[in-house]
């Protein structure tokens, strides 16, 4: 997160702007509205799109429809993809909700490598020529106005450092986003004034409990002792959040083709070898998965005994919360070692998964986990809360502590499976 960041402790902000507030005093007004459109960096893997992408041009095209809707401008979604041979991607990105997009396609940006695309991303956010192909009636053109990363390993890393690099701000890990216009009265921004930002992006960031949301917003500076433009209003966006828009092959859009300036020392770190580690758990195999977050905590080696056997019994795989990958309980080395570890973490910052069946047991259900496992076809909750989130989730919500529920439950199926070992008469 960059200092220029404006989570603006101690803001006074209405929605509903005063009529004595001082919309004039907006800096988009003095000097000219001319930061444009949302750019949405696009992540890619030996030419597959992933996901993420998708959902965030699905997010950005519901963002931007509304926006001129509202304003009137036509201002676009435009995507931004690097890559090598990834030429026939750009009509796919159309469909998806992308109005242009614009590719860099050269050898050395085959595989992502942070300085070089950093580099490379920060000269299509700046490049006029690019822009004004984009909206040719409307060519002048500064910043984006709004830039989207994926809140993955790749996406996290460039968004901090193309947002340091354009010096502006950044909120990481975002799951729900607003366009307002907004009155803000803060003593460092607008001099204690009470001030009409327009078109300001509401990034709504979860907190690491899952349920409390802090509101980050990017200003400009419009205290005359002070003043400075904070240029794209930029997000990381956690996978899994938005829908995707569903394909049309009837879109059409504007593909510009960009010749990054690539110097002799942006290539100062080579991939000599890539090779990409084959996760421990494999959770695709399986179709039922047996999981389980902190609701361990009274008797943690007894209860992950207990889900060990329930997996054992229903030939699951184990999966865990985030917060047991930090080993939060003192257990055994072997049962540590074997289940707390981030390999078997479900949700944005893990696995996505999509079994038959899927257990929560003891987890309450956060908006992260939530993306992880959201897509399985049954979901049976172990859980004393009835009012946890994660019930709505659920088909089956077993009322109780894992401790009391599931020697129940293992001692049912142990009988269930002898019973159907049992030959039947025949009459
Ligand atoms: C940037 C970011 C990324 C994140 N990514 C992820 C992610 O990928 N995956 C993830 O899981 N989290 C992620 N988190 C963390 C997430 O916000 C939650 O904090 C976490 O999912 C909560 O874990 P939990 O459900 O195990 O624990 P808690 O929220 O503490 O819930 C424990 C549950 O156990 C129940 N319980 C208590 N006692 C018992 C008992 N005896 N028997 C049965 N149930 C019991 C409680 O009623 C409660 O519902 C992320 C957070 C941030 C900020």
């Amino acid at each position: 997160m960059t200092s220029s960041l404006s989570a603006i402790p101690d803001a006074k902000l209405d929605e509903r702007p005063n009529q004595n507030a001082h919309v004039n005093d907006n800096p988009e007004k003095e000097r000219g509205d001319n930061n444009r459109h949302l750019y949405v960096v696009i992540e890619q893997e030996e030419g597959t799109i992933l996901p993420v992408s998708f959902e965030m041009l699905g997010e950005a095209r519901r963002l931007m429809d509304d926006f001129n809707h509202k304003y009137k401008p036509e201002e676009k979604v435009v995507a931004i993809i690097l890559g090598h041979n990834i030429k026939h991607l750009c009509q796919e990105l159309i469909h998806h909700g992308a109005d242009a997009v614009i590719y860099a396609d050269h050898p050395e940006l085959r595989h992502p490598r942070n300085l070089l695309y950093t580099k490379v991303v920060c000269q299509i956010a700046t490049d006029k020529e690019s822009a004004a192909r984009i909206w040719p009636s409307n060519p002048d053109f500064n910043r984006p106005r709004y830039m989207f990363f994926s809140a993955d390993d790749t996406g996290r890393h460039l968004s901090s450092t193309v947002l340091a690099e354009l010096q502006s701000g950044l909120a990481s890990d975002i799951n729900k986003l607003v366009i307002n216009d907004l009155e803000i009265r803060h003593e460092h921004k607008t001099k204690g004034k009470p001030i009409v930002y327009e078109k300001t992006l509401e990034m709504y960031r979860p907190d690491f409990s899952g349920f409390l949301w802090t509101t980050i917003l990017c200003l400009d500076n419009i205290n005359p002792e002070n003043r400075r433009k904070f240029h794209p209003q930029a997000c990381s966006i956690i996978p899994g959040v938005f829908p995707q828009m569903e394909g049309d092959t009837d879109r059409k859009g504007t593909i510009i083709e960009f010749s990054p300036t690539i110097a002799q020392e942006d290539l100062r770190i080579k991939i000599i070898n890539r090779r990409v580690i084959k996760s421990k758990v494999d959770f695709s195999n399986k179709k039922i998965i047996v999981s389980f977050g902190r609701g361990i905590k009274e008797s943690p080696e007894q209860n992950i005994k207990l889900i060990e056997n329930l997996a054992k019994e229903i030939e699951a795989e184990i999966g865990i919360s985030l917060p047991i990958s930090k080993k939060p309980y003192p257990i055994s080395e072997s049962l540590s070692s074997t289940y707390m570890i981030p390999d078997r973490v479900i949700g944005t910052s893990g696995r996505k998964v999509n079994p038959q069946v899927y257990f929560a047991i003891g987890i309450s259900g956060a908006v992260q986990h939530i993306a992880g496992m959201k897509e399985s076809e049954f979901v049976i909750s172990i859980n004393p809360d009835s009012e946890a989130p994660i019930i709505d989730e659920s088909d089956v919500l077993i009322k109780g502590k894992i401790e009391q529920v599931l020697p129940l439950l293992i001692n049912e199926l142990k009988k269930y499976k002898e019973r159907l070992q049992i030959p039947q008469e025949i009459e």
